[in-house]
This record gives C-alpha cells, sequence and structure tokens, in this order.
C-alpha cells in the first residue's frame, strides 16, 4: 500500500543509504565496487556493514517489483524455475517457506550459484555477496520480511503480506537478471 512504500522507501531506505555514506566517510573505506564492499562485509564496522546492506538490499528491492504483474512468469524465467525447483507452485511453495522461516527480520532470496538457482534466506540487512553469509550467489529476486515492509497493512500477517507480494513481482527484471 502507498503508505507503507512512502515510510519504507524515504524514511528507511533513505536512513540506510545516509549511515552508509557517513560510515564510507568517516572509516575511510575505499572499496570501488559494491561486490568488493560486500566481498569484505565480515572486515566492515557494523555500521557500515548493516546499512551497506540496507543500501543494496532495497535498490534490488524496488527493482524486482512492478504494480499488478501477477501470476507466474513465462519465457526464460519459467524455465528455469521449473528446471530447478519442477513446477512453479513448488518454486512458490519453498520461496514462500524461506520468508515465513526467518525468524525476525531478514530477506528471502533466489539467487543464482555458479548455474544453480537456490532459494534462501539471510537475517537483518545481510545478504547473499557478503562473505559472511551463508546462502551466497548472485541475487535474482529478494523480498523483504522486515516488519517494516507490511506492518501497517499486514500487521502480524506475514503470509498474507507474502502471498500478495507474488503479485507484483517484475518478472522481466528478474528475467535481466538471470543473465
Ligand atoms: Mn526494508
Amino acid at each position: 500500500d502507498a503508505m507503507t512504500m512512502d515510510i519504507h522507501y524515504n524514511k528507511h531506505h533513505s536512513a540506510y543509504v545516509k549511515n552508509v555514506n557517513d560510515a564510507i566517510a568517516a572509516e575511510n573505506i575505499s572499496f570501488s565496487t559494491e561486490k568488493d564492499f560486500f566481498a569484505n562485509a565480515s572486515k566492515l564496522s557494523a555500521k557500515a556493514k548493516n546499512n551497506g546492506g540496507g543500501s543494496w538490499n532495497h535498490n534490488f528491492f524496488w527493482q524486482v517489483m512492478a504494480p499488478s504483474t501477477g501470476g507466474a512468469p513465462a519465457g526464460k524465467v519459467a524455465e528455469a524455475l521449473n528446471g530447478a525447483f519442477s513446477t512453479f507452485d513448488k518454486f512458490k511453495e519453498q520461496f514462500t517457506q524461506a520468508a515465513m522461516g526467518r525468524f525476525g527480520s531478514g530477506w528471502a532470496w533466489v539467487v543464482n550459484d555458479n548455474g544453480k538457482l537456490k532459494i534462501g534466506s539471510t537475517a537483518n540487512q545481510d545478504n547473499p555477496l557478503m562473505d559472511s553469509s551463508e546462502l551466497k550467489g548472485t541475487p535474482i529476486l529478494a523480498l523483504d520480511v522486515w516488519e517494516h515492509a507490511y506492518y501497517l497493512k499486514y500487521q502480524n500477517k506475514r503470509n498474507e503480506y507474502v502471498a500478495n507480494w507474488f503479485n507484483v513481482i517484475n518478472w522481466d527484471e528478474v528475467a535481466k537478471r538471470l543473465g
């Protein structure tokens, strides 16, 4: 809904961006790419790591959503998901389990790990690009399961938020990330 997205983008995401920039300046962090920044996440301060993740994860999240895209993907995304998870319904079930099973705040992901699609989740603002992450790979889809992402509309019903989110996945953007 509009109010959730307004606060999410203009307050939450905005704060992550400000705070990571403050940390980069204060700590003289000089990685030239996002990839290098996250590959060295375990050596960063908590402020740099958490807010760097928060900045990147939300940038990604906005791009893989669009208004009312509804339902299952077609073309190469459908083929890739069917190849990895057998059917779209099975994929949806596993992804929903990852989103529901993340205790507390975090993210559910689909990643490409050396050509193999995997579903998993990370805590807080961690992401699969971080050297410290158990789930590794190039993200192709992400879902924010922090309460700030759904609480105004759905309160404690994360399951309804996850179910309805499947109607706004931008499969064209997912296709681009699939390569
Ligand atoms: Mn968020």
